[in-house]
């Protein structure tokens, strides 16, 4: 900010020395009722560009009337060659104060030499400037400043030289002890709140950093520490309280902290304004623009301070122009974080311009315009901060959408592989029932295979038996089916079995019974709880059922029969699946031997 000011009183210079010089006034009469006065009224200067001439010489220079008047009334002259002197002269009419304090409100300057010179022809000289160690200031303050021996009612010539690589500016006054001490207290007070803000933010923004380890909040943090340093050199409190024994450091530091401020700042609003995304052409200019305050921060230790902070100071004020330009795009862009930002850039150049348009001579000199620069910085850097929580929020806001739609997304893609999966199992049932099924079938009648036959079998014996109920088992056995086979075709044939298979199921599934094929043109039916009787019509019913009507087979009838034999196996213990087959086997081919088509029933079946 000290760049954007010194341009800004460069500029103002220029404006000032375009305007018609003012004649000093005579002497600067201390009254009685005065403690302070300015200086610079009552000032004219004189410029020696080879820096050759002694106080004597510039004595009687002015004697002579050579001395011009300030320009203006400014004691402002920007970057200058050679010596400037002033003169003027006080003339002390207040009765109790001697000792005065001549104070020279500007911390920068190289060297400055005090001249008194009293009438009787004596000359006292005493000397400052950064280029002298801090302890050879009259009193330990953050300006130049002398004490003078005025002696009452006695005019005393005041001469002084100044000398500087930085811009110039002579601000002098005098105070008595007490006006000077009154005046101080309350500016250590406001200096003392400024730098405690920069203070507790840089902290602040610095625990942020070492936890959060977002860049914008380090880049912040250099920010501020560069723009704080600034100001510290500008108001010559690091001189004061940094490097009081270093008047090189005192130097030095101002281009380096310049340097490092201006990075930090661009480098600040390259992050946060996410400029490499949302403005990449403006990305490259601020890379650039950093480069440059690289280049001229590492060559600040070898050029001279003047060819480094020169141009420095001009770029600075382009450079803030941009930055504005940049955030108002993100604003467009519809960034809301950007905002805040703008609002925080805008106190910053409002406090610059406040404090520069005093320079320019459109506002007086009041609270806000001099104290702008440090009001409009302080309010950025809260602003700042604020912006950078802004946006923290809104990042982590942001974090927190993509993660839930992550999940959702996440959940989605569960439940689809879910029932993905659930389906592909119930498939996978249906196949192992399916296999189960064929395992348990017959491919060709779709009745129970012997094997399964026999586990349904004695499953039934047992229930029966722990039922105390009967069970009927028919073994039926095509006749003559070779023929069958011979005659129309082992496909007719097969054709005549599952006709067989349906009749079964047919007429006595409705019995609950157990049916299968047992083997070749053999079949078995198990009727639960059933009587000898009742057994016995039911093969008969079956009997006359196949031979009643032709298998139709290819256009042909194919007429066929069945022996059938019944066994009925009596409730009570005693009797194995086994048996009760082979029963109804010795009574089918008892039925085949009676001549086929008929049914027999096993021995004792139809006794009870
Ligand atoms: P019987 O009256 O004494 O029972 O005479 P049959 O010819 O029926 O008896 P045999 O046991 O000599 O012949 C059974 C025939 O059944 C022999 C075989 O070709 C036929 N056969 C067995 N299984 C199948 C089959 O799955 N398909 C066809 N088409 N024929 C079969
Ligand atoms: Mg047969
Ligand atoms: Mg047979």
């Amino acid at each position: 900010m000290a760049t954007i000011r010194s341009t800004f009183l460069l500029l103002g210079l220029a404006l000032l020395l375009a305007g018609s010089p003012t004649t000093a006034a005579g002497p600067a009469v201390l009254d009685s009722d005065r403690e302070a006065l300015s200086l610079s009224p009552y000032l004219t200067y004189g410029v020696d560009p080879g820096d050759r001439a002694d106080a004597a010489a510039m004595f009687s220079k002015a004697e002579r009337g050579e001395f011009k008047p300030l320009p203006g009334g400014s004691t402002a002259f920007g970057f200058t060659q050679g010596a400037y002197w002033f003169h003027g002269q006080l003339f002390n009419r207040n009765s109790t104060e001697q000792r005065w304090l001549l104070v020279l409100h500007y911390p920068l300057l190289d060297n400055v030499d005090v001249y008194l010179r009293y009438p009787d022809g004596r000359i006292e000289h005493m000397a400052s400037g950064d280029t002298l160690p801090f302890s050879a200031r009259s009193i330990r303050y953050r300006h130049p400043n002398f004490w003078v021996d005025l002696p009452q009612r006695t005019e005393v010539e005041l001469l002084v030289r100044v000398a500087s690589r930085s811009s110039l500016q002579v601000p002098l006054a005098v105070y008595t002890a007490k006006a000077f001490a009154e005046l101080e207290r309350d500016a250590q007070f406001g200096i003392g709140l400024f730098y405690g803000i920069l203070l507790a933010l840089l902290c602040y923004n610095l625990v942020l950093w070492l936890s959060l380890r977002d860049a914008s909040h380090f880049w912040y943090v250099c920010h501020v520490s560069g723009f704080g340093l600034v100001m510290f050199c500008l108001n010559g409190l690091a001189f004061e309280y940094l490097w009081p024994n270093s008047p090189w450091w005192a130097n030095q530091a101002i281009p380096l902290s310049m340097a490092v401020s201006q990075i930090a700042m661009h480098q600040f609003c390259r992050v946060f304004l996410e400029l490499k995304e949302r403005q990449p052409w403006a990305d490259k200019v601020a890379l650039a623009v950093i480069g440059f305050f690289v280049v001229m921060g590492v060559a600040s230790f070898a050029l001279d301070y003047r060819t480094v902070v020169r141009p420095m100071t001009l770029a600075v004020f382009p450079g803030a122009i941009f930055i504005l330009y940049l955030a108002i795009n993100a604003i467009r862009q519809g960034y809301a974080p950007a905002r805040v930002f703008l609002t925080a850039w805008a106190f910053l150049l409002l406090g610059t311009a406040l404090y520069a348009s005093v320079s320019f001579g459109l506002l007086q000199k009041n609270f806000l315009t001099e104290y702008g620069i440090q009001i409009g910085s302080a309010l950025e850097m809260i602003l700042l901060s604020f912006a950078l929580a802004y946006r923290y929020a809104r990042l982590r806001g942001e974090n927190e959408r993509l993660v839930h739609e992550h999940n959702e997304q996440l959940e989605r893609h569960v439940a689809r592989r879910t029932s993905e999966l659930s389906t592909a199992l119930e498939q996978l049932a249906e196949a192992n029932q399916r296999l189960r099924d064929s395992n348990r079938r017959d491919a060709l009648t779709g009745l129970f295979n012997r094997r399964h036959f026999r586990d349904m079998f004695e499953h039934q014996l047992h229930q029966a038996t722990e039922h105390r109920q009967s069970l009927g088992v028919l073994l039926i056995d095509l006749d003559h089916f070779k023929e069958v086979n011979d005659t129309h075709g082992h496909l007719a044939g097969d054709e005549c079995l599952r006709w067989l298979g349906r009749c079964l199921r047919d007429h006595l599934l409705e019995h609950g019974a157990l049916l299968a094929r047992f083997g070749g043109e053999e079949f078995v039916v198990v009727l639960p709880d059933i009587q000898g009787e009742r057994l016995l019509q039911v093969a008969e019913q079956l009997r006359l059922k196949i031979c009643g009507e032709p298998v139709r087979y290819a256009g042909s009838n194919i007429f066929i029969s069945a022996s059938i034999g019944a066994f009925l196996v009596r409730p009570g213990p005693g009797i194995s699946a086994d048996e009760a087959l082979h029963q109804a086997d010795d009574a089918l081919y008892a039925a085949k031997n009676r001549g086929r088509n008929c049914v027999h029933a096993a021995d004792g079946l139809t006794s009870n």
